[in-house]
């Protein structure tokens, strides 16, 4: 039977399906305006089964999937939603062994699912808070031993990457086209370069510097994700949606 242990990332979802993601200690609580839940109790429980807090207020109980924790997680910089993620991971063809180059990291969530699918990385992040917040998500999602596979330097990658050989170089910054010089003899042949950006004049610059330094196969995409609203005879696409977050760049060397 599966079953919660201490340490374990949890989510605890209540009747108005407000979710609060927490992680697993000894003796330790969760508190809420409507009455505590002390952790011993849901190790003691199974996941996708209720907890009654001490204000009688019922939490719907489960570990969270990578996208529902990625949605709640600490963030500093702004992170790509997970419609985004998943197809980052498609199009730059992530697999186990790769050996990636990431900047900036902000919070981690593309790391966490690099890092998690078996990718190697190599960041560099220009603030110290920002840097140590996406270890700990990463900790907290995936746990301490895939911090062995995630290398965070406090570096400015318009100046410079690392001396070494990448399969993939994927980025998430205000001007990802001042890394594409530095890149160019960075990534093995065959390589795959990604920028996620919000506006498309820098999707413009990106373009014409990975032309620039001979970069072939570019595609520049867009996900649109649209939910729907199903009830009774009422069939149809919801009212809202995140009509815009960024635009992929995809590329080979
Ligand atoms: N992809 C991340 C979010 C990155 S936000 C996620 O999914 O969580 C952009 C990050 O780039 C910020 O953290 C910012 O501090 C960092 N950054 C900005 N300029 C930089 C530079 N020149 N070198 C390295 N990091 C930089």
């Amino acid at each position: 039977m599966i079953s919660f242990n201490y340490g374990d990332c949890v989510q605890l979802v209540d009747s108005k399906q407000r979710r609060y993601t927490i992680t697993l200690e000894k003796g330790q609580e969760f508190q809420n305006h409507r009455g505590n839940v002390s952790h011993d109790e849901i190790t003691k429980t199974t996941p996708g089964k209720y907890v009654e807090s001490t204000g009688g207020q019922r939490f719907f109980v489960h570990k969270p999937t990578l996208s529902e924790f990625v949605i709640g997680m600490p963030r500093g910089a702004q992170i790509i939603y997970p419609k985004d993620i998943g197809a980052i991971l498609m199009l730059a063809d992530v697999g186990p062994g790769d050996y990636i180059f990431e900047s900036g990291v902000g919070s981690g969530a593309l790391s966490t699912a690099l890092l998690r699918v078996g990718a190697k990385i190599h960041g560099y992040e220009i603030r110290e808070d920002f840097a140590s917040r996406a270890r700990n998500n990463v900790k907290k999602f995936l746990g301490e031993e895939f911090l062995s596979n995630y290398n965070v330097e406090i570096n400015d990658s318009y100046q410079a990457v690392p001396s070494e050989t990448f399969d993939k170089a994927i980025l998430d910054l205000p001007e990802p086209w001042l890394v594409i010089p530095h890149l160019q003899s960075r990534l093995r042949p065959g390589g795959i370069f990604i920028s996620y950006s919000p506006s498309i004049t820098q999707v413009i610059n990106v373009h014409e510097k990975l032309k620039e330094f001979s970069f072939t196969d570019i595609e520049v995409t867009e996900v649109l994700h649209r939910s729907w609203y199903i009830k009774e005879k009422s069939v149809r696409p919801d009212h809202r949606m995140v009509a815009h977050t960024g635009f992929l760049v995809r590329a080979r060397v």
